[in-house]
């Protein structure tokens, strides 16, 4: 079927996107499902800042690539073999597809599936191949999901189905911003109750993670940023302290407030400065956990004597160190009741045309979560 999608030809073109356009709105060719697939008509699709790493380079992909991750929609058809899947249900995507049979899925893993890692680096379905084209030049599906389009074939391992009646645009956030979060919070760091916190990089994933920590029931949360306006908001979502990482002295002022820093640091902002603050406001005995995804060559240093004569630990969190079909229903609930209100991050609605618009908005940092209301 033909499909209006937003692709991406070439990477790390200069900003603002609003002129040199990089995404393309273009129709293309949408094969149908395969055995194991499913045909969805998206709904809902958030800006999130692992796209904005594709456009920018920082995550290099195989291109060209139609991009889009963190978004939910309706199952229009089934492919061969689906039966957890039908005609009419609402489903959230996943961006890491599990196949549930390799070492780590069977340990309770998926986030870490080997072969749901290959075929999102290499742009293909974990199925094999790809089902986006035109004419004869293939167009490689972002994370296995590409959700910047009117519709997606997915494998079935990349979606998780919702019996809530929400908003889609709701829904769509709990497929990569709320899970990578909260989940970093709960299932990687497993922030315990009257603990001090520290988040450091404030955009979906790190309001998320502060949210997260006040479910969690962290005494103390502290949320630190570049961005005023960011830590205004951090301050309206519950933050007890916050603290501006233009300072230089930034971390003697945390572990001033603290008496000696937090228990839990997160950061989630995907550069080393961040991380060398979360790790510098650990205190002894603590935690510092990073959900970022910086450029691969990215380096991170520290002294490493802390580990051993402050017992610090570091952790990276891959999804959150998700099950996404336990975690999304039982976070979906929580938002319901109010004790994890992660819908305040919506912050601005727009149309698949405006994508490059949205993205320049995304890089300024002010907003929260950007999400493409697909036409019905
Ligand atoms: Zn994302
Ligand atoms: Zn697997």
């Amino acid at each position: 079927m033909k499909i209006r999608s937003a692709i991406l030809r070439s990477d790390g073109v200069s900003q603002p996107y609003a002129h040199s356009k990089p995404i393309h709105i273009e129709e293309i060719e949408l094969d149908p499902p395969q055995a194991g697939e499913v045909l969805i008509k998206i709904k809902a699709a958030s800006l999130c800042h692992s796209d904005l790493s594709v456009i920018n380079g920082s995550r290099p992909r195989p291109l060209p690539m139609a991009l889009g991750h963190e978004a939910s929609g309706i199952v229009e058809e089934v492919g061969e073999g689906v039966v957890n899947f039908k005609k009419g249900d609402k489903v959230i995507c996943v961006f890491v597809p599990s196949c549930g049979h390799c070492v780590p899925c069977a340990e309770g893993r998926p986030a870490l599936c080997e072969p749901g890692a290959k075929a999102n680096g290499d742009g293909t379905l974990i199925g094999g191949g790809v089902r986006l084209h035109t004419g004869k030049e293939q167009i490689g599906h972002h994370v296995g999901v590409s959700a910047f389009s009117e519709f997606a074939v997915v494998s079935q391992n990349s979606l998780v189905k919702v019996d809530e009646d929400l908003p889609f645009e709701k829904l769509a956030l709990f497929g990569c911003a709320v899970i990578t979060g909260v989940g970093a919070v709960v299932n990687t760091a497993k922030v315990q109750l009257g603990s001090t916190v520290a988040v450091v990089g404030l955009g979906g994933i790190g309001l998320s993670a502060l949210l997260g920590a006040i479910a969690a029931g962290a005494r103390e949360v502290i949320a630190i940023d570049i961005n005023e306006k960011k830590l205004q908001q951090a301050k309206e979502f519950g933050a007890t302290a916050v603290f501006n990482s233009k300072d230089s002295d930034v971390v003697e002022q945390v572990r001033n407030y603290t008496g000696g820093g937090v228990e839990y640091a997160f950061e989630t902002a995907g550069v080393v400065p961040a991380m060398d603050v979360a790790y510098a406001i650990t205190k002894r005995g603590g935690v510092t956990t990073t959900t970022g995804l910086p450029h691969p060559e990215a380096k991170f240093a520290f002294p490493q004597v802390t580990l051993t004569a402050e017992e610090k630990t570091i952790k990276g969190s891959y999804v959150g160190s998700c099950v996404p079909l336990r975690d999304i229903p039982n976070y979906i609930t929580m938002m319901k009741s109010g004790k994890l209100p992660v819908d305040r991050l919506l912050s601005n609605i727009i149309t698949l045309d405006e994508i490059n618009e949205g993205f320049d908005l995304l890089a300024t940092g002010d907003n929260s979560r950007i999400i493409i209301k697909m036409g019905d």
